[in-house]
């Protein structure tokens, strides 16, 4: 039985009231029709973001999600563009020049993969800042820009990605994180692991896409992704070895010349690694030391989890499988930190928000789940100034409320834990964490100077779960085993109530593409029905035997509990009044 069925009345009411959104399965994503999607692919839209499926040959992958996203490739080359300009006074012909100096580091899968976005988004007419269309310079320039940036800095240049330092004006941060393991710390003992990306908000939404892959060779890829990019940009993976990795990103290290760039490393890492160790080696292999991260791990088939702190040339691993491990812009180690120059404790910026996730998780200690995770990155308290404070030193941030320079901040929010990251499955929120939109309007009537051409109202979308996309057959027969001609399944999402239906016709029905997920498929065919419960992980089948009369859907059952629960209430009360009638009677006046 779902923990939903068991749930008080007054929830159960909120449930009948919430209407779920219902999609055919195999849907169309937004203005596109189903003949634009190629052969292999997927492509739907759900709360703010894309979703889509690339397999095969890379230069296949390459080219399906040029085509697939060409609209967001656009807008996220000209924002990394726009960040280039502002942060380095870079013009996108000197990226351009930049990046070539990286394609000898870049594995032939990785080259064929960066020429297949190109050529795909070039036949749909993408074009670069610059007006010249699309080529594969333009994709590599796009994927290595944190390269090139890291290369163009110097280690001890603190906060070194923007143009206001040591004025006394607050700086930007870089997005907020935690991963929790273990019976003394998580509620069900399975880690939990959160992050929100932070950047300007004219990035998304090329950054709203959930894209998994099916490579031809080593562990499938189920990541938000940056459209147009190999890695993800946004830095949040789940592999189908059960491998989670998430990232908030830290200042400048040493530069390795002739090293790997970090895109490769990290899109390496995730397609072939399996476990902690083995992702902490592939990150370090032939580091260029770009790109100084700490990375958010955690491993569904053993629950340990760990950050990995990346500076330049030094590094660190902090590992356990019964802790807490905060992560947002701020080095934990003192050999990173001196790498890059920055201080610890109060003194550096992103303390504020390295105490309250300390604290959060001290104060739910035991109790930590996906839905504290939710709570955690929508967190407005500043520990600074101990009090709620909507700004860049809340995890859920705030930054143009209080950042100098474009309105900078949180713009989507990731929660997952063991059992859904073992299926490749995650809860996410576009927009602000705590639901708060962001629109330019108001913005512009406070902070005129602030606003730039590119900029667009960041509305957050609801919670909902995302997951990889796998085959599923649906067979629906008799209790005589006969197949029935034709049925209406529903598929229920058990985490966000999403409702997908799916038509069964001589008894069966095959969906090419499925989120992997946790469902109650309830089928009909006249007064029949059958309900069952099914972890989607893989590809799957779902078996439904349909009665006459049989159990009730989801729903009716909901609302049946809700009848009891009321009927039950006003007996108790009548025979209260009863039994203090009785006594007040008794007692006599
Ligand atoms: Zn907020």
């Amino acid at each position: 039985m779902m923990s939903a069925f068991r749930t008080a009345p007054v929830l159960l009411c909120a449930l009948l009231l919430a209407v779920p959104a219902v999609m055919p399965a195999d849907a169309g994503g937004d203005g596109a029709s189903r003949a634009d999607v190629p052969a292999g692919c997927y492509l739907s839209e759900k709360a703010n973001f894309t979703l889509i499926h690339l397999e095969g040959d890379p230069a296949t992958i390459g080219r399906n999600h040029g085509v697939l996203l060409a609209e967001k490739i656009q807008r996220g080359i000209a924002a990394y563009a726009h960040c280039s300009s502002d942060w380095y006074g870079l013009t996108w012909a000197q990226c351009r020049k930049n990046a070539v100096f990286y394609w000898p580091n870049v594995p032939a899968e990785y080259q064929q993969e960066i020429e297949g976005i190109a050529e795909g988004a070039a036949s749909q007419g993408v074009l670069n800042p610059d007006g010249a269309t699309v080529d594969w310079i333009d994709i590599l320039a796009y994927n290595a820009v944190w390269d090139i940036w890291w290369r163009l800095s110097l280690p001890g240049n603190k906060f070194w990605w923007f143009p206001f330092r040591d004025d006394g004006t607050e700086r930007p941060h870089h997005c907020s994180g935690f991963v929790a393991t273990g019976k003394g710390w998580t509620r069900d003992g399975g880690f939990v692991l959160a992050q929100s990306l932070w950047m300007p908000y004219f990035l998304p939404p090329a950054q709203a896409v959930w894209c998994d892959i099916v490579p031809s060779q080593g562990n499938r890829i189920f990541m938000q992704l940056t459209a147009g990019m190999v890695w993800s940009g946004t830095e949040y993976y789940v592999n189908s070895a059960g491998l989670v990795a998430a990232e908030t990103t830290l200042g400048v290290g040493a530069h390795v010349w002739g090293g790997t760039p970090a895109f490769v490393r990290i899109r390496r890492a995730i397609q072939y690694a399996s476990t902690i160790d083995e992702f902490r080696d592939q990150m370090l292999q032939d580091t260029n030391g770009a790109y100084c991260s700490d990375y958010l791990l955690g491993d569904a088939k053993t629950n340990e989890v760990a950050v990995l702190e990346l500076g330049g040339r030094t590094w660190a691993l902090a590992r356990t499988s019964d802790g807490y491990l905060p992560s947002c812009n701020y080095p934990w180690d003192t050999k990173v930190a001196d790498e890059m120059g920055e201080p610890q404790g109060a003194a550096h910026g992103c303390w504020p928000r390295w105490t309250r996730i300390q604290d959060l998780c001290e104060q739910n200690k035991g109790n930590i789940t996906v839905e504290f995770g939710k709570m955690l990155l929508g967190d407005h308290y500043d520990s600074a100034s101990a009090g709620i404070n909507r700004s860049g030193r809340s995890l859920c941030g705030h930054g143009e409320n209080t950042t100098s320079g474009y309105p900078h901040g949180s713009q989507d929010a990731k929660v997952t834990n063991q059992s859904m990251a073992a299926r490749m499955q995650v809860w996410a929120r576009f927009g602000h964490s705590c639901g708060e939109p962001y629109i330019v309007e108001e913005h512009a009537a406070a902070h005129s100077n602030q606003i730039t051409p590119d900029l667009q109202d960041m509305i957050a979308g609801p919670w909902a779960t995302f997951g990889a996309l796998n085959p599923l057959q649906v067979s629906v027969v008799d209790q005589n085993g006969v197949k029935v001609g034709s049925a209406r399944v529903v598929a229920r999402d058990e985490y966000d109530g999403t409702l997908t239906v799916i038509n069964v016709t001589d008894g069966k029905a095959l969906v090419d593409y499925f989120p992997a997920g946790r469902y109650t498929f309830t089928a009909r065919s006249g007064n029949a029905v059958a309900k069952v419960q099914v972890a989607v992980s893989g590809p799957s089948s779902v078996d439904l035997v349909i009665t006459e009369g049989g159990q009730p859907s989801p729903v009716l059952a909901m609302q049946g509990a809700v009848l009891v629960a009321a009927v039950a209430l006003v007996a108790a009360v009548a025979v209260l009044v009863w039994r203090r009638r009785g006594r007040k009677a008794r007692a006599g006046p």
